[in-house]
């Protein structure tokens, strides 16, 4: 605890507003009368990797699925912007449209809409009216990508999710997210389930795509994608909020020791970045 820290001044401030983040404030969410998430804070810059790490039923779903707009999670208190913009008076789609990617970690199979197809109309939807995508453009674009992401082209031909594997599934994600070029990507247990070559396909597409232009949320509850994916920054959440905050040592130090000193901490918020 900071002890110059304003008495005045809230204990789940995060670092002043920067423009160019994703960023969440003293976050409430309650599912019916159920509080699920509870006084949660953090900003991801643009240029940045943040893991969230926690035990299950800690919440950390709930964060992304209120990101996402779900109709089941209320938002009783606090508020999240993306680059200043007040995220939640957004619709759904526009959510989206202005640049947050959302994977989850169940996602839907979506029968006889081949990933080609799939790709194709989630790019043209964030297109201004009476603009087109022109289709050598786009295939020439898809091609790069899944080249960097080492992918097969036949892959474009399947529908999308329907009979994948877990390591496909996640796959196609990361070429979503390799198209859509997002400004935030929130990835929810993009790991779980992976053997480990699926994992290191999966950590090699998002490891190629960080840079400056993104800021990116990874959800786990294992270490073991962080021996990949190297985050900026590694946030601990137990009970629907931040326990603790720190660089990438934090995570193995949770690899050691478990989740059970920080469930103990649970009832003091820290700053969180
Ligand atoms: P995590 O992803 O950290 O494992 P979740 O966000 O999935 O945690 O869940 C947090 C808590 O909220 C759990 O107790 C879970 O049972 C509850 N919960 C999540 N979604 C729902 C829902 N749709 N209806 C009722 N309870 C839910
Ligand atoms: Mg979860």
């Amino acid at each position: 605890m900071n002890p110059v820290r304003n008495r005045l001044e809230p204990a789940y401030t995060v670092n002043p507003p920067f423009m160019n983040e994703l960023r969440v404030e003293n976050l409430h969410v309650a599912i019916g009368d159920q509080q699920i998430v509870r006084g949660l804070s953090l900003a991801v810059p643009r240029g940045e990797v943040h893991a969230i790490m926690g035990p299950n039923g800690s919440g950390k779903s709930t964060l992304a699925k209120v990101m996402a707009g779900h109709p089941d999670y209320q938002v009783t208190k606090g508020k999240i912007t993306m680059d200043g913009e007040d995220l939640l008076a957004l619709e759904p789609d526009d959510r989206a449209r202005k640049g947050l990617f959302l994977a989850f970690q169940y996602p839907s199979e979506v029968p006889g809409v081949t990933i080609a197809n799939f790709l194709r109309a989630a790019l043209a939807a964030r297109l201004p009216d009476g603009e087109e995508l022109e289709a050598t453009e786009y295939y020439a674009k898809l091609y790069e990508k899944m080249e960097l992401l080492g992918m097969d082209r036949s892959f474009t031909a399947r529908a999308v999710n329907e009979g994948f594997s877990g390591g496909e599934k996640k796959r196609t994600e990361i070429l979503q997210l390799a198209m859509l070029e997002p400004k935030y990507a929130v990835l929810d247990e993009t790991d779980s389930g992976l053997d480990i070559d699926a994992l290191k396909t999966v950590a090699h597409g998002v490891n190629s795509l960080r840079g400056s232009k993104i800021g990116i949320l990874l959800i786990t509850h294992y270490q073991r994608i962080l021996n990949y994916i190297v985050p900026d920054h590694v946030h601990v959440m137990v009970q629907g909020r931040i326990v603790r905050s720190g660089g990438k040592d934090l995570a193995l130090e949770l690899e050691e020791r478990g989740y059970d000193w920080a469930r103990a901490e649970a009832d003091e918020p820290v700053l969180a970045r």
